[in-house]
């Protein structure tokens, strides 16, 4: 099938390199000249694992094309990936801006019958949306739009698209549906649904997909803060609960709150949509303001061990991406921890795997970027672990120790044992446990 793909960020780059590793012919378009320059030569711009060999393989059997020229990508294409950012507006609803844009922007190119899906989470009603605007110039029988959300995660895109747990297709169209089945069908197992619903249906699920999730750790951090007070452990909690199957065991994981391109802005975006439709989403404001005090409790935490000021204390940062496993620091706790705490008078010296270099594009050089987690240990009076890379996880504590000014350690993420760091001596205060000294 000959497939244009337009925006290639983590969805559409990770879309378009799939689809053309299951024999399609695939148009990936980005108005960001030197991303495609990279792309066609074989360089993944983000880090995604599993994407760089994918990419390589689809270029070289030439069924996978990086341009600039929008004619180029839609002008053969049967079907249209829309994946488009979709940021955070001004009143916490979703920017159509890029959606509407490019919307008709490929109105003069489509003269046979064409898919246009959405795989941009888009508020309910954008589908209806970008019918109009195709309807304007079109006739009905040249075109469908479907809604088509993707439920990928960052870090784990590529084997989350290759092995979907389920497909959601919007859409009334017979010949839609089948047009989506086929492609789809190569990436289908038993276990893994096609769900065809009306596309309003299909785009609130999204929605609710990610809402549910940051309910699930706003919950949990509830639960830990509840914990400390009450001097219980939150790990304990966390197990007794996550073996209920009713429940589940994931994303039960208090931290210092969530965030990333996605969950920050859907749940703002969620609680947009309830506002204008004059429905009180209570729990969803919860979500929102939990959030906001749990990145404020993790940097307090600090702040009073020591005695609220910080000048002249060196604290080592420890990951800066929103999780692991990726460079994207959009909305990441990181940056609302670090400019507190240089408030406060603190010298920060960071190191994260994969993320410093976007980290730095915001933050720029106010605080020092190391070449690895020891280096931003040397004379720090305390470290503050903020992303769960695995590499953070079994350190030389003893080095550690020898490297710090104090052993005094604030694990925004549960990494380490309690017993563990009692033995090895630090001060460790963590989420929902007793802290340690
Ligand atoms: P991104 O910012 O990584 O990528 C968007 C790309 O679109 C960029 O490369 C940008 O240069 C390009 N672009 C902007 N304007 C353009 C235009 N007019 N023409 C062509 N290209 C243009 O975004 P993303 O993270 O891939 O997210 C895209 C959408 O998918 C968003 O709606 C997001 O909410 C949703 N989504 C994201 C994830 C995720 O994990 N990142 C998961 C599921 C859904």
């Amino acid at each position: 099938m000959n497939i244009a793909v337009i925006g290639t960020g983590y969805v559409g780059l990770v879309t378009g390199t799939c689809l053309a590793e299951t024999g399609n012919q695939v148009y990936c378009m980005d108005v960001d000249a030197d991303k495609v320059a990279m792309m066609k030569s074989g360089q993944v711009p983000i880090y995604e694992p599993g994407l760089e060999i994918l990419l390589k393989r689809n270029i070289k059997q030439n069924r996978l094309f990086f341009t600039t020229d929008i004619e180029e990508a839609v002008a053969s294409a049967k079907v249209i990936f829309l994946a488009l950012p979709t940021p955070q507006g001004g009143d916490g609803a979703a920017d159509l801006s890029y959606v509407l844009k490019v919307s008709k922007q490929i109105i003069q190119y489509i003269d046979h019958y064409t898919i246009i899906i959405n795989k941009s989470t888009v508020p309910v009603g954008t589908a209806e949306k970008v019918r109009e605007i195709l309807s304007a110039e079109l006739p009905d029988h040249l075109f469908d739009v479907v809604s088509n959300p993707e439920f990928l995660r960052e870090g784990k895109a590529v084997e989350d698209f290759l092995k979907p747990e389920r497909v959601v297709i919007g859409t009334n169209s017979e010949k839609a549906i089948k047009t989506l089945k086929e492609l789809y069908k190569p990436f289908q197992n038993e276990n893994s649904p096609i769900l065809v619903m009306d596309e309003r249906s299909a785009e609130l699920t999204k929605y609710a997909a990610n809402s549910f999730l940051a309910l699930k750790i706003s919950f949990m951090n509830e639960i830990a803060n509840l914990s400390e007070i009450l001097g219980t452990n939150v790990d304990m909690i966390r197990k007794g609960i996550g073996t209920d199957e009713r429940i589940g065991n994931k994303f039960l994981y208090p931290g210092v709150g969530y965030g990333g391109s996605c969950f920050p802005k859907d749940v703002q975006a969620l609680n947009n949509t309830a506002q204008v439709s004059e429905y009180d989403f209570k729990i969803l404001r919860s979500v929102i303001e939990v959030n906001k005090l749990q990145k404020q409790y993790f940097t307090n935490k600090i702040i009073q061990y020591f005695d609220e000021d910080l000048s002249g204390k060196k604290i080592a940062v420890w990951g800066l991406s929103f999780k692991p496993d990726t460079d994207d620091v959009r909305e990441a706790p990181a940056f609302e921890i670090i400019e507190k705490l240089l408030e406060k008078g603190a010298e920060i010296h960071a190191f994260d795997p994969e993320a410093m270099d976007n980290f730095k594009k915001l933050m720029g050089d106010r605080i020092q970027y190391c070449h690895d987690p020891y280096e931003a240990l040397q004379e720090a009076d305390a470290l503050a672990i903020i992303t769960e890379w695995t590499l953070f996880k079994s350190p030389d504590f003893k080095k550690m120790k020898k490297l710090m000014r104090r052993a005094a350690i604030f694990d925004g993420r549960n990494i380490y044992d309690c017993n563990q760091m009692k033995n090895a001596g630090f001060y460790y205060n963590s989420v929902g446990r007793k802290p340690i000294s």
